[in-house]
């Protein structure tokens, strides 16, 4: 009887570590460039899902994969947020966002003024959608809390990288100090804090991120930022866990650089569209 008491004990504990372990995980599932969807036991979030320019120089996501984020198949069902970082192309579509918030009318979404603008400009609906957009009047370095159902999300107005040119992509459109609105994002779970700054230069931004003041589980290395510097920046002043890469080029080249192969090994890589991993 007592040994089979104890045994009881056992199981319940196995079965409650289980639950916990579960409430502490965070699945990330890459899309393309900057694009993931983040996800825990309660809540899902999709950020810059629906790039479709610059795809000489960057990996897009695929139609069929943008098709199912548009209609909430799986994985893509019962969204609660979407986050878009910036207007460019690779990054935002507003025909596409617009589909989305229509098909997923509890979602809200979190975007720049420029963002905003530009799909009431261009969406027909947007009366419609108008109220799952939140979208913050932030000004260079500025943060606001927004919360939303079961977790928070702070968005930090950043300067967009200034350093590296596109072709089709006028270089003063994104490099002079105000002209593209930047939002990086901390997603607070439950018990773990994702950040992922867009086309935000991390060297560049050092005022924007005194905005983050808790340990961050899941960071990023982007475009921008593929240097020891950065990842010491990533791994001093956000603390931490996990750095994921995003927003890699064709054909890869920052990959050969003797910069980036100092930082590589310390780097999480997704290679393939819909790979993911569960960070616990
Ligand atoms: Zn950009």
């Amino acid at each position: 009887m007592r040994k089979l008491s104890k045994l009881k004990w056992l199981i319940l504990a196995i079965v409650w570590c289980g639950f916990t372990d579960q409430e502490n995980e965070i699945k990330a599932t890459y899309l393309a460039n900057c694009g993931f969807l983040y996800e825990n036991d309660k809540s899902k979030i999709l950020i810059d899902p629906f790039g479709t320019e610059y795809g000489k120089f960057f990996y897009l996501p695929s139609e069929k994969t943008k098709w199912n984020i548009i209609k909430g198949n799986a994985p893509f069902n019962k969204i609660d947020l979407l986050l878009i970082t910036h207007i460019h192309g690779d990054h935002f579509n507003a025909i596409l966002t617009e589909s989305f918030l229509l098909n997923h009318s509890k979602a809200k979404m979190i975007c720049p003024s420029q963002v905003y603008k530009q799909m009431k400009d261009s969406c027909s609906s947007f009366a419609k959608i108008e109220p799952q957009i939140i979208s913050p009047d932030l000004s260079m370095n500025e943060s606001k809390r927004i919360i939303i159902n079961d977790f928070s999300v702070t968005t930090i107005r950043m300067q967009h990288g200034t350093d590296r040119r596109l072709e089709g992509l006028s270089n003063s459109d994104y490099t002079e100090y105000e002209k593209t609105e930047n939002f990086g994002y901390v997603v607070h779970f439950d018990k773990k804090n994702v950040f992922h700054q867009g086309d935000g230069c991390l060297r560049i931004n050092d005022k924007a991120l005194k905005n983050i003041d808790c340990p961050i589980d899941i960071a990023h290395l982007s475009y921008f930022d593929w240097d020891s510097i950065s990842m010491e920046i990533v791994k001093r002043d956000l603390k931490a866990d996990n750095v994921i890469f995003m927003h890699g080029t064709k054909p890869a080249k920052e990959l050969d650089s003797e910069q980036f192969q100092g930082v590589k090994p310390q780097i999480i890589f997704f290679n393939q569209e819909l790979e993911s991993r569960i960070f616990d």
